[in-house]
């Protein structure tokens, strides 16, 4: 396992940022946060703010562990994704 920093472009100002990982378990980074672990509710993950050298904006990096989901687990997260989605969509009709 390394303590190598990923590198990023701020969202703001698009200058490169070095984002390092919080410990050697969650070296997994992610832009977004993994839509199954959201969905499902697991929260494995870190969540880190970097900012930006240049314009001051606080720029979120999700580190993960190095995680995979099963079949189930991500068909899980599509339906109840979906079952959200449409409870938004009643809720807007009203
Ligand atoms: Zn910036
Ligand atoms: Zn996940």
């Amino acid at each position: 396992m390394s303590n190598n920093p990923k590198r990023y472009s701020c969202k703001q100002c698009g200058d490169p940022f070095d984002a390092y990982p919080p410990d050697d378990y969650y070296t997994y980074a992610m832009i977004k946060k993994c839509f199954v672990c959201d969905a499902l509710g697991l929260g494995k993950h870190v969540e880190r703010n970097y900012e930006c050298n240049g314009c001051d904006t606080k720029n979120t990096v999700y580190w993960y562990y190095d995680h995979e989901h099963t079949r189930i687990e991500i068909i899980n997260a599509q339906s109840k994704r979906r079952s959200i989605g449409y409870i938004i969509d009643k809720f807007k009709t009203k």
